[in-house]
């Protein structure tokens, strides 16, 4: 007797001791695993000439033993040697849909059987032992794989007369466990979850002491059924059987083309990214078939990167079945169809942006960052497809809204103005920012550390320019306030380049945007102060710094403090100049070089 794995250890206790009430779904399980096996030789059998199969032939077959209570989930597909039933049975950690150390952690155990697919080990809720009969295709050999629990599993060499696989389930003692013999039962499971398999799922059936097969599934894909006849429970389902999501995707798009020529497509927008989503492993794609075959299992070429997240099949009988990966990136059909599929991906997520909303702000919280990089990362080509999915913290609204909504909400205004920072509440506080609410201006308040760059790189939206409020000049002045403030500058020049020259800043100027706070920063040229925070935590660039500008309150009453010590005392006006700098580069959340100095300079002015 072998043991199992850890991992798979705990889930075979959850299992069997499991009072999930939707103990059904394992006949889904396994029928599924059955396909795929199905899936796996045919596709063999059509890329390599050796192998001779009948594809009338492929079936699942189930039967079952009242008397001795068994059911056994019979299939004609790959079959797994004895090593394979080893890893593939043997440890959970094979099975790739189900991260089990990982969701262990957060979800209660109930849980996790009702949002993952469990696969195999889903049996051991109905069965007391499991036995898995197995023939790889080619081989001499068969095995037999048993397990009655946690204990553990064993595997003998047995007889089988051709490749495939049963699964022998030997049903639990109980009521609640009859169900599971009974035919009529069976095959009310089999229509309700698999009814879209595309391999023949067969049941005896004894009419006038007569037994023959019938077969239970319709055969027919869902994505090749006709739309009005699908509920959007089997929608549901289908889903989560083939993309090993449990929770309910947010829509689906479900299309027929024909015309020059002709595909289905059956395309998810999941609610949340998969736990894998963020790691390197993730590979995005649709799966393709040819007129009901699969012929790749993510065929990347039909989704651009920033719809990576969408699930999917497409099938279409125009597209030949042997085509080589290489020649499949040339293929015109493939190239239109992702175009369409595309523009339906984006027209329903508009759609959704205006009818349900809801949903898509938990579309927009999970993947919202693919889209921004979307337009970032092609240098701003892919803007006019991208950007009125975006949305942005409105500082008026209190709210995320559309481009489109702010510029509805603020018509009079002559620019798109936006601020940056770590957090919404964060932002508010800047001064800047601050003055601009107080004069009722509506700010989109940017906390993602690619907003500003995707900003950059939009330019505009519609014919209006994105105006970062603390760098960018945004003079919201009269043209007396702006003639004062002229003639302050003017006068005080000496002043302000004795404080430029005790300071690493590009100018010091007085300012009229601030409200209350004596300064704040702003910056010249290609580079913001958010964008100096950002580049200079990527681990590769060297120091970067944003031409900085000191900013001084024209009405605060710092002002004349600073001339009574430029007219008494210039050494302290130095001390004056590099604690208010200090403080700005604070509110904008920079670091200071020099705490310590500061520090001291603080202490000196206040024991004064
Ligand atoms: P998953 O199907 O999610 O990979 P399972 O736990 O259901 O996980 O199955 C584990 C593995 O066992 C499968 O990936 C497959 O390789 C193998 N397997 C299960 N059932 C069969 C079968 N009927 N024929 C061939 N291989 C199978």
């Amino acid at each position: 007797m072998k043991e199992f794995k850890a991992e798979s250890k705990r889930l075979m206790e959850l299992m069997i001791n499991s009072i999930y009430t939707n103990k059904e779904i394992f006949l889904r399980e396994i029928i599924s695993n059955a396909s795929d096996a199905i899936d796996k030789l045919h596709y063999k059998s059509l890329t390599d000439k050796n192998i001779k199969i009948n594809k009338d032939e492929f079936a699942i077959i189930i039967t079952a033993d009242k008397e001795n209570r068994t059911l056994t989930i019979a299939d004609n597909g790959l079959g797994m040697t004895k090593e394979e039933l080893e890893t593939n049975l043997g440890t959970i950690a094979k099975s790739g849909s189900f991260d089990f150390k990982e969701q262990n952690k957060k979800q209660e155990n109930i849980d996790i059987i009702g949002q993952f697919g469990v696969g195999f080990y889903s049996a051991f809720m109905v069965a007391s032992k499991v036995e898995v009969l197995s023939k790889a295709y080619g081989s001499e050999n068969s095995y037999c794989w048993t397990s009655s629990g946690i204990n553990g599993y064993t595997i003998r060499k047995s007889k089988k007369e051709n490749y495939g696989t049963d699964i022998i389930l030997t049903i639990k003692e109980g009521e609640e466990f009859d169900r599971y013999l009974d035919n009529y039962e069976l095959k009310g499971l089999i229509k309700k979850y698999s009814d879209y398999i595309t391999y023949p799922i067969k049941m005896e059936t004894s009419h006038d002491n007569q037994t023959k097969l019938e077969t239970i599934n319709s055969l027919i894909p869902l994505w090749r059924r006709n739309k009005k006849d699908i509920t959007e429970e089997e929608y549901n389902t289908f889903y989560s059987d083939k993309f090993f999501d449990y929770e309910k995707p947010l829509c689906h798009i479900h299309t027929k083309a024909e015309g020059t020529f002709e595909y289905n497509s059956l395309i998810y927008i999941p609610s949340h990214a998969s736990y894998d989503y963020y790691s390197k492993d993730y590979e995005k794609g649709l799966q393709l078939y040819s007129n009901g075959v699969l012929i790749m299992e993510k065929c990347a070429d039909l989704l651009p990167d920033y719809f990576s997240f969408v699930k999917g099949v497409v099938d279409s009988p125009d597209l030949s079945l042997n085509i080589s990966r290489e020649m499949l990136q040339q293929n015109r059909i493939l190239k239109t169809i992702a175009n369409n599929i595309e523009k339906h991906i984006k027209n329903e997520l508009l759609n959704m942006q205006k009818e349900r909303r809801d949903d898509y702000l938990k579309f927009w919280e999970e993947f919202g960052l693919q889209i921004k990089a979307g337009i970032y990362d092609s240098y701003g080509t892919n803007k006019n497809n991208l950007q009125d999915l975006l949305m942005f913290y409105s500082s008026k609204k209190d709210k995320l809204v559309t481009l489109t909504e702010y510029l509805a909400n603020n018509k009079k205004d002559k620019d798109i103005y936006y601020a940056c920072g770590s957090s919404v509440e964060q932002i508010k506080t800047l001064p800047q920012v601050e003055a601009m609410i107080a004069k009722k201006k509506d700010i989109l308040l940017c906390s993602n550390y690619l907003d500003e760059f995707v900003l950059r790189v939009m330019g505009k939206y519609e014919d209006k320019d994105f105006k970062n409020v603390c760098s960018d000049n945004v003079n919201l002045d009269t043209e007396d306030e702006k003639e004062e403030l002229k003639a302050l500058n003017e006068n005080s020049k000496d002043l302000l380049s004795l404080m430029k020259d005790a300071l690493d800043v590009q100018e010091v100027k007085f300012t009229n945007r601030l409200k209350n706070h004596p300064v704040c920063l702003s910056t010249v040229g290609e580079i913001s102060v958010e964008m100096e925070k950002v580049m200079n935590s990527m681990p590769t660039n060297q120091s970067i710094n944003a031409k900085k500008i000191l900013e001084i309150n024209s009405h605060h009453p710092i002002v004349q403090k600073l001339q009574d010590l430029y007219e008494n005392d210039q050494e302290e006006l130095k001390k004056y100049s590099q604690v208010l700098y200090a403080s700005a580069r604070l509110i904008e959340g920079l670091t200071i070089d020099n705490p310590t100095e500061i520090t001291n300079l603080i202490c000196d002015i206040i024991t004064k």
